[in-house]
């Protein structure tokens, strides 16, 4: 998390000179494995934040010195779950850096390896394996979100639906989150609106997975929107459209574009700031907030922030600063929104593959537990991972219902960011096997702890992050209510939830 504080008082949104704010980072666009010359992993990552940080710093006093920033960066601080994972072992907490980024959404190159041996074998399938092995273990499952990629051309050279049953596999086996595609790279540019690749959307769109395609002009904006205008005008994808969202990589390099905003006013449309620098950040964001006024919620609640490491370095910094500049037409919210809150409200689910069994949910609670139940059940947990049975395949921390991001704390009054750090899902998985379950963890209000445990897939699994929807609170007050397992201690807490995994 990057922390800022503001330079002058803002009498209009309520802070005082001094104040300090915590912005919680998800990078939206982000590559791993090996392309040619370019190769990276998740180590490789954090070392790339920590450069970033390095760089804003460097560019900080020279903002400063022009008067130009309205908050100023001051520091790093990671959030407490992640970093607690990290230092677990003497090998993780080498790579316990870079926390200027919380969160990476990062979906395989065009892989050296990513073509496959025969027609019927679809493209990427040893791409999405890595991403998955990467994302979903521990220490890494606490960072990085993966994506697959396929080749939507692989239903032209070989059997139609191979490149949905690579997406089924990677999302429902691997517990992949998402798509991206890339129609230069697959040569389909001149296709998208092709039957073939609005099969490959209208896929991601029934699983409820976003796609990100790669952007790179208008003319390619215009056509993914036409596909799904088109998808929306047929009675046949009304259930794909429910679960859409398309992001545009690179905003198609096209800021100044007024096409662009026309676009982006579509409800399923998304843009992703990686590549724009110079006088491109200024112009995307006057321009946006000029041209997407929605009845729903902000204008920013269309853009992302991406970097596309590795063919991109430390371009980000600028984006990243000119949100604290200014020149920024938007809040501290609108920041905290495109920095982070958009991609994880698209991303919504918390991880979960379709191999386990269904579960029903069982709370365990803790009256009048002091604070640091929580900590002995997550050290147990770690315990737990160390040995050769479970992993942990995700945290995710719940957010606002989508519309509903809220205001920033400042740092003195609790610091709320968006993020609830006292509310979030710890996935388990047994290595090797199917067994997976969602450990559900809330903290307070009045000492009362609980640890809900409950499946990953089924009628009262958790389908969403969001909290406060009607799906959660059901979920929740069923599992609190129906016979909620008693303990009066820390321990007998993180007893009772381990009985539960036995
Ligand atoms: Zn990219």
């Amino acid at each position: 998390m990057l922390v800022v504080r503001a330079l002058e008082n803002i009498p209009e949104k309520g802070i005082a000179k001094g104040e300090e704010f915590r912005l919680y980072i998800v990078d939206a666009h982000h590559h791993m494995g090996r392309e040619k010359n370019h190769q990276n992993t998740p180590s490789g990552a954090y070392e790339f934040y920590a450069l970033l940080w390095f760089e804003m710093q460097r560019m900080t006093e020279k903002m400063k010195n022009q008067d130009a920033l309205l908050f100023e960066p001051i520091g790093i601080i990671a959030p407490e779950l992640p970093e607690r994972i990290f230092k677990t072992k003497e090998k993780w907490s080498r790579m316990n850096h870079g926390w200027l980024v919380d969160r990476t959404v990062v979906f395989p190159y065009t892989d050296d390896y990513s073509k496959s041996k025969s027609t019927e074998e679809p493209s990427f399938q040893v791409s999405n394996d890595k991403i998955a092995a990467w994302t979903t273990r521990a220490p890494h499952s606490s960072r990085l979100i993966g994506f697959a990629r396929v080749d939507p051309k692989d239903a032209i050279n070989g059997s139609p639906d191979l490149p949905m049953r690579e997406l089924d596999r990677a999302i429902g086996e691997l517990g992949l989150r998402g798509l991206k595609l890339h129609p230069l790279a697959q040569l389909f540019l001149d296709d998208i609106e092709a039957d073939y690749t609005r099969n490959v959307v209208a896929r991601a769109g029934e699983l409820g997975i976003p796609v990100i395609l790669d952007t790179r002009n208008i003319r390619t904006a215009e056509r993914i929107r036409n596909l799904v205008v088109s998808m929306r005008q047929d009675e046949k994808y009304k259930k794909a459209m429910r679960g859409l969202s398309v992001i545009l990589a690179h905003c198609a390099m096209s800021p100044g574009s007024t096409k662009l905003y026309d676009i982006l006013r579509d409800p399923a449309i998304y843009g992703e700031t990686s590549t724009l620098h110079d006088k491109d950040v200024p112009v995307l964001f006057k321009m946006s907030s000029d041209r997407l006024k929605s009845h729903l919620g902000s204008w920013s609640e269309n853009l992302l922030f991406g970097t596309d490491f590795t063919f991109l370095s430390v371009q980000a910094a600028e984006l990243i600063l000119h949100l604290l500049s200014r020149e920024f037409p938007g809040s501290l919210e609108d920041a905290q929104r495109i920095l982070g809150g958009n991609a994880l409200t698209l991303v919504n689910r918390p991880f979960g593959t379709i191999k386990s069994a269904e579960r029903p949910p069982q709370a365990v609670v803790c009256l009048g537990c002091e604070g640091d139940a929580v900590v002995t059940l997550e050290d147990t947990i770690m315990k737990l991972i160390s040995g050769e049975g479970w992993d942990i395949t995700s945290v995710d921390y719940m957010i606002p219902p989508k519309h509903t991001w809220p205001r920033m704390e400042s740092m003195s009054a609790g610091g709320h960011n968006g993020i609830y750090f006292d509310s979030y899902v710890i996935s388990l998985g047994i290595r090797g096997g199917i067994t997976e379950v969602h450990l559900w963890v809330k903290k307070g209000p009045g000492n009362i702890t609980s640890c809900t445990v409950l499946g990953t897939k089924g009628e009262d699994a958790l389908d969403s992050l969001e909290f406060g929807t009607q799906k959660i609170n059901a979920t929740f007050t069923k599992a609190i209510n129906s016979n909620p397992i008693k303990s009066n201690s820390a321990m007998d807490l993180t007893r009772e939830v381990l009985k539960l995994l036995a």
